[in-house]
């Protein structure tokens, strides 16, 4: 850094440029080119960044070199002169957009060399939010290329591009329309030729154009990074130009300030003093300071004076003038000169920003890691990976859906609770069959529908049927109960899938169907066993030892074997019933919710994560992986943004 800030002193910037060489010489002489080593990686080092977008994602501006001025004051024709090409002009506003010239010097090969690029869509450049989640810096480029038998060609396409930018007619726009000039005539430098100040709008101009204008050009000139090539014609009072007033409001110590003197050859006589006392920096002082250049006058310009030749007449102006002859060996005229200085500043400019620049892009390059880290583990893009991301998270499902089933894992509703709650109904339904049984009722029917017995006998095959009746009207409860069931367990199910398949709305569909499929079957499958459990609760049956132990807790009387079969009395009928009605509760109450949760929960969950595996061998891998649209597009956004700003660091790092 030191080195270069040597080579770019005022003190060490001694060469006499206004030698009698002709200008291209002088423009890659001898300076030029001991600077040039240490200017071209840098201002290749900013154009870099831009070309890559990277202004769209920080927060600080890259630095720039814009041109300001009144209408009129000569701002084309010091860019012009500066990069050798003509530009768009006339005598009404010319330039409508920010116009970009990115000058390269090259060696042999080419003599010249312009490509006009520009973006069709709507950008605003200098204040692009991060987030904007926008990609379009390949696709709006539009750019077209030119050799030097056809430089008109380039003022054709400029004035092409103002009018699909800003619209036929006057007015502006502030979207950027690039040149680029490779020639080994010019110098390395980005300048930003900005629309002039208007003082009344000419016809077709909105009435509001001189504040639109004073705006757009606000907005570059506020920026710290940028610095303000402020062009004043020399018959005018410097201290009431506009344009300089302000560069001025946003860099008062003028720091960024560079005030080119236009026009030296049309002044009033007499003037020549204050003149050079304004370009010597002794009237309205800037830090900076001054240059004072002589262009094409619109006399030149109709004679068709080539730019080289009014490049020569220059030299030859400030070599014969009486006065500004000073300002030649003062280091303080002629365009070479100027294009000098701007190097210079921008350079040193770039140096000043660049720690900066890292740091924020050290900031941005962070903040964007920990977004992405929020949002991470997208399945890879290679094949391979992919289908190791599936089979991966087609485990956590299933450990999920393990854990759901054997009651470890708890989601929002506790399905056990949830299912008890539902037993626990069926246990209570049962009961209440139960009780409501009508014993004298009963004991009539019993004693009424004696059949082939004889007298003292009663009819087992009626007490039987009593009991099937009432088992019968249990089978609509209990199927309703296993669609219930279903009911809850599909949904946890579901809920599993939800939360694990997020974001991947095949995955999710796919799973959904098994669980669905899964469900169903094993509904159809819980309900024939429930149903072939009826038809074995029409036996009625039971183990001796249970059904008297049951009816010696329910009765006063001790019934054993030993004392059978003095136990079929009518007396004892009721007992006798409800007895075996509430050991066939007890076993209802719990042979109907095991078949449920065996069927519909645990023999379910071994299906489905069995059947989720066969993704892995029936699925198009990408397909099913395919991602919710928002969060991918999002997540490649900021891989983008990753990717950009790495660059970038790399770009940066060894220029520090
Ligand atoms: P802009 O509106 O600021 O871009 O100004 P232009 O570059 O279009 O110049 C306005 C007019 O001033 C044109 O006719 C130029 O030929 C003329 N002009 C620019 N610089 C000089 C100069 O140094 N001397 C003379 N005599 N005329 C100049
Ligand atoms: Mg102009």
């Amino acid at each position: 850094m030191s080195q270069l800030n040597n080579d770019s002193n005022d003190s060490d910037n001694s060469e006499d440029i206004g030698s009698s060489q002709n200008e291209s010489q002088i423009m890659g002489g001898e300076l030029h080119s001991r600077i040039k080593e240490k200017v071209r990686p840098l201002i290749d080092m900013i154009d870099n960044l831009r070309s890559i977008g990277i202004q769209r994602y920080i927060d600080i501006a890259l630095p720039t070199i814009v041109v300001i001025g009144d209408q009129s004051s000569g701002k084309s024709s010091v860019l012009e002169a500066l990069c050798g090409v003509a530009l768009p002009r006339g005598t009404g506003i010319v330039t409508r957009c920010p116009l970009e010239l990115k000058l390269k010097k090259v060696k042999d090969g080419i003599r010249w060399k312009a490509t006009v690029s520009y973006r069709l869509k709507t950008f605003d450049v200098v204040n692009l939010s991060v987030g904007s989640g926008r990609d379009e810096l390949s696709e709006c480029y539009t750019p077209r290329t030119f050799t030097m038998d056809e430089p008109w060609l380039v003022e054709e396409c400029v004035k092409e591009a103002q009018n699909e930018l800003a619209g036929e007619g006057a007015g502006i726009s502030d979207e950027l329309i690039t040149l680029e000039i490779r020639s080994p005539d010019v110098c390395d430098l980005t300048l930003i030729d900005l629309p002039g100040i208007a003082r009344v709008p000419v016809q077709g101009q909105p009435p509001d154009i001189g504040n639109q204008i004073r705006n757009l050009i606000m907005k570059f000139i506020a920026k710290p990074e940028t610095i303000n090539m402020v062009v004043v014609p020399c018959n005018v009072d410097i201290a009431t130009t506009e344009a300089l007033q302000m560069a001025m409001s946003v860099d008062p110590e003028g720091t960024r300030t560079l005030a080119v003197l236009t026009k030296p050859d049309i002044i009033d006589r007499g003037t020549e003093r204050d003149i050079l006392a304004t370009a010597r920096n002794e009237v309205f002082h800037l830090k900076i300071g001054y240059i004072m250049v002589k262009c094409r006058g619109q006399q030149q310009i109709d004679q068709n004076i080539s730019l080289e030749e009014a490049s020569e007449m220059e030299r030859k102006f400030f070599l014969n003038h009486e006065y500004f002859r000073q300002l030649l060996t003062d280091n303080k005229a002629t365009i070479p000169q100027l294009a000098t200085e701007l190097t210079k500043h921008l350079v040193n400019h770039i140096r000043n920003v660049l720690p900066l620049l890292d740091e924020e892009i050290q900031k941005h390059t962070t903040n964007v890691r920990n977004e992405l880290r929020k949002i991470e583990g997208g399945p890879p893009r290679d094949p391979q990976g992919a289908r190791q991301f599936l089979i991966e998270s087609l485990t956590g499902f299933n450990d999920k859906i393990n854990s759901l089933s054997s009651g470890d894992l708890i989601n929002k509703e506790n399905l056990f609770i949830q299912l008890r709650k539902e037993y626990k109904k069926w246990n209570d339904h049962l009961n209440r069959t139960m009780s409501s049984l009508n014993q004298s009722a009963t004991k009539e029917q019993l004693l009424k529908n004696r059949g082939r017995e004889l007298a003292g006998f009663s009819s087992y095959r009626t007490f039987e049927m009593i009991l099937q009746e009432l088992i019968a009207k249990l089978m609509d409860p209990a199927i309703d109960l296993l669609s219930t069931i279903k009911g809850i367990i599909l949904k946890q199910l579901l809920d599993v899938s939800d939360e694990c398949f997020q974001r991947y709305p095949a995955l999710r569909k796919a799973t959904e169907q098994k669980i669905e499929r899964i469900q169903s079957s094993q509904q159809i499958k819980a309900e024939e066993r429930i149903q072939e459990q009826f038809e074995m609760e029409n036996i009625i049956f039971t183990q001796d030892d249970i059904y008297f132990h049951s009816l010696n807790a329910n009765g006063s009387e001790i019934f054993s074997d030993a004392r059978l079969p003095f136990c079929d009395v009518a007396t004892k009928y009721a007992d006798m019933l409800k007895t075996y009605l509430e050991i066939m509760v007890q076993r209802m109450a719990d042979q109907v919710p095991m078949l449920m949760q065996y069927f519909m929960l645990k023999e379910a969950s071994t299906l489905l994560r069995n059947d989720v595996l066969t993704l892995l061998d029936e699925a198009d891998v990408r397909e099913i992986l395919y991602e919710d649209s928002d969060v991918s597009r999002r997540r490649n956004d900021l891989q983008t943004r990753l990717e950009r700003l790495n660059t970038a660091q790399e770009i940066i790092r060894p220029l520090i």
